[in-house]
């Protein structure tokens, strides 16, 4: 099983919260040209897949949303604002977090029961709160061995598992390493800087250890026009647009295993 999940947000929301100062630019709907392209390619090749949705876009945008949910996929939360979440006292995020829950229901009309934490930064308090506002799963865990800054889940299972949150059933998806070697997959700026020879080789290897493959690519990653900010590396915009639009096609193509929304996903892979 696949799922090629995809963060809904602005090119500049993805940067390091060091790095983005935390300043806070409102969205501006740059996004909303790329997100078409990946609906289209997913229209293409027939495909339903988890859409992580920032709240305040969701908020500034619904008609978005709408189009989102209304062309099959599953709509998720990525959190309202684009923080770092472990920052933050509980009481607030419970706070900023009602509001994504509520407008996303209210624009699809159903609860969401996903949830992606920003710069995948989660811990177990707030897994409880997740679980208390009636999600059932978080996508935020990268089981990779250690990346200075990022990640460092390296012995935690590669394939979804049942986390405690307060006597209620929830779960954590991992994203896509290789297995053994834990080496991050993950998506997008994965697949534009290490190309998609590198990513190919890691779900083939996944999906042989009947391991389900969570990626995650952003409307950014495919964006030609993405913005080069001069405080950023070349590597964060490198080979956006077609570059990544054609990865992401040869990935769907070539592997024809079961691709679906986390949601569905998570169904299949806890019963079998
Ligand atoms: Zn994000």
């Amino acid at each position: 099983m696949l799922a090629l999940t995809v963060d809904v947000e602005e090119g500049f929301h993805g940067l390091r919260p060091s790095a983005h100062a935390m300043k806070h630019h409102p969205p501006r709907g740059a996004f909303i040209r790329p997100l078409r392209s990946i609906l289209g390619l997913f229209e293409k090749h027939n495909v339903n897949s988890t859409f992580f949705v920032l709240g305040e876009i969701a908020q500034i945008f619904p008609e978005v949303v709408e189009e989102i949910y209304d062309s099959g996929h599953e709509v998720a939360s990525h959190g309202y604002f684009h923080l770092d979440l472990t920052k933050i006292s509980l009481s607030t995020l419970e706070e900023i977090e009602r509001k994504t829950h509520d407008i996303l229901a209210r624009i699809t009309g159903e609860a969401p029961i996903g949830f992606r934490a920003p710069f995948a930064k989660i811990n177990s308090a707030i897994i409880s709160l997740l679980s208390e506002m009636g999600y059932v799963y978080d996508c935020s865990v990268v089981p990779s061995l250690w990346i200075p800054g990022w990640w460092s889940n390296c012995c935690v299972s590669l394939g979804p598992y049942r986390v405690s949150a307060g006597g209620k059933e929830f779960f954590e998806v991992p994203i896509a390493v290789f297995p053994y070697l834990r080496f991050p997959v993950c998506g997008g700026w994965i697949l534009r800087n290490f190309g998609v020879t590198y990513v190919e080789t890691a779900i083939k290897c996944l999906l042989r250890k009947g391991m389900p493959v969570i990626l995650y690519v952003h409307p950014f990653d495919v964006d030609p026009d993405a913005p080069k900010l001069e405080s950023v590396r070349f590597h964060v915009s490198r080979h956006c647009g077609g570059y990544m639009l054609r990865a992401m096609d040869h990935l769907l193509k070539t592997f024809d295993c079961k691709k679906m929304p986390i949601r569905d996903l998570l169904r299949e892979f806890m019963v079998h």
